[in-house]
């Protein structure tokens, strides 16, 4: 039998108003019944909400609502008590206290979860989604979690290994039941077409994955440029508010500062970097290392020049380490006149004065636009999020890709069934259908407490 679990569900102990304890397991209503006011509460009916008070050896501990929630339409499709108890950190642990006296165990991180998931309430996927929607900052954050919770991401994979399953027991018949080859013949030729569009669906999984990442964890923008250009500025300008420090003394923005904005419901991570630049000064020295060691980590940089300058030695090296087309330059101070020549580059530019507060919404949009994130459709907000996932499905292309190179060099169609197999386990091990159960373990310790 598994033991009876509880936790605090809540978070911010102390804080809010109320708390809520929850227990998940066989002896929730037994131990429930030992504390609480009601003693007929055990013969209480499900999804019924009870008032009364937290007992300890005759001493009222809290006035409660008690939830009953009886096995198997609860979230871990065990029975479930949930004491929406004072929200007093005092009280909250010692009700806690109390319950595990009475035979609960403290639940670990992600233990409530992990047993929905065990129980076949959710499959791993949507499992792991709901430590995204937990973390979510962004509605698209939100909807794409939303999106693998309620099982949309589940059929895509689902469908992909039908797919190859029935390729599997296709080739099998024609093994073991050579009578029946007059009408599903398999041959090298008619393997092809499943195979490709296999591969090619799996392709653009992974590639919309690079999107789901983005959304997920938001995009890491580095803005870079020598002293004095404007940087702070800009990251003001866009933070529509003063986080930054914004000086004209070369060289005082020596710490990258880090500031989050939600535009077009992306997550924009900004690092100010200190000025790059040859300098003696070893303070300056650990900002300038420290800039270079950010734009390896961005995901976008963005390069600031001043238009009342020419380009310095130093901004045409700079040129050159982040010339790709992903990147942007801003010329700012396009208020002063205009010293800076015109720039051959792959990159976009946008011009503007961030004291001004001038091109900073073009800004904005060419980072989304960089990104192809602009016309995101939130009903097909269905990409795989994280490297586990990310991995598997890369790994199942392998496994395809491979099948298609052996069916080129006429190898044995029995033979390219280890392989076929090979990606169907790895595409089942994304939603958990083929698992080992230290991978289960891992992935709930994530989980905060009483989740
Ligand atoms: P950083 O060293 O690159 O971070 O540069 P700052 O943001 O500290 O700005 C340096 C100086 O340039 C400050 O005096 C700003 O007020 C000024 N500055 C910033 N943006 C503009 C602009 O668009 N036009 C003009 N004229 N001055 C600006």
């Amino acid at each position: 039998m598994e033991d009876t679990i509880v936790a605090i569900s809540t978070n911010n102990i102390g804080i809010g108003a109320i708390n809520i304890i929850r227990m998940s397991g066989q002896e929730s209503l037994e131990i429930l019944q030992q504390v609480f006011s009601n003693k007929k509460i055990k013969q209480a009916k499900s999804h019924t909400i009870h008032y009364g008070f937290i007992m300890n050896n005759g001493e009222k501990i809290d006035e409660v609502l008690v939830s009953i929630m009886r096995a198997p339409k609860t979230y871990t499709k065990e029975d479930i008590v949930e004491i929406n108890c004072h929200g007093g950190y005092a009280i909250t642990n010692k009700i806690l206290e109390i319950l595990i006296l009475h035979g609960a165990r403290l639940a670990e991180p992600g233990e409530f979860t992990k047993r929905a998931y065990l129980n076949g309430r959710l499959n791993l996927l949507e499992a792991e989604s709901i430590e995204d929607l937990l973390e979510s900052q962004t509605e698209n954050q939100t909807i794409l979690a939303m999106n693998h919770l309620t099982g949309k991401t589940t059929k895509l994979i689902t469908s992909l290994r039908d797919k190859i399953v029935k390729l599997l027991s296709n080739i099998e018949v024609n093994i073991d039941y050579p009578e029946y080859i007059d009408e599903l013949q398999i041959t090298k030729e008619n393997i092809k077409p499943v195979l490709t569009e296999v591969k090619e669906e799996l392709e653009k999984i992974i590639q919309e994955a690079k999107n789901g990442e983005l959304i997920k964890n938001g995009i890491k923008v580095a803005i870079i440029g020598k002293p004095n250009v404007g940087k702070s500025s800009l990251l003001n300008a866009i933070l529509e508010q003063d986080k930054a420090i914004v000086t004209n003394i070369q060289g005082t923005t020596r710490d990258a500062i880090e500031a989050s904005i939600v535009y077009q419901g992306i997550l924009l991570n900004l690092i100010d970097t200190a000025g790059i630049r040859k300098t003696n000064n070893i303070v300056e020295k650990i900002g300038v290392e420290k800039s270079k060691q950010l734009i390896k980590e961005a995901d976008i940089t963005i390069l600031v020049l001043n238009n009342n300058e020419e380009l310095s030695k130093e901004e045409q090296n700079l040129l050159q380490i982040i010339d790709n087309q992903n990147n942007i330059i801003f010329i700012n101070k396009n208020d002063l006149p205009t010293k800076l020549k015109p720039i051959k580059t792959n990159m976009s530019i946008v011009s503007g004065s961030a004291q001004n507060k001038k091109g900073i919404e073009q800004l904005k949009n060419q980072i989304i636009k960089n990104f192809h994130l602009e016309n995101l459709n939130k009903k097909e907000l269905n990409y795989l999020t994280n490297i586990r996932q990310i991995t598997l499905a890369k790994e199942a292309l392998n496994n395809i890709n491979n099948v298609i190179k052996d069916n080129e060099k006429n190898i044995p169609i029995d033979i390219l069934t280890i392989e076929l197999k090979s990606a169907w386990e790895n595409l089942g091990k994304i939603i958990g259908e083929y698992y080992e159960d230290e991978l289960v373990d891992n992935i709930f310790k994530r989980f905060c407490l009483g989740k």
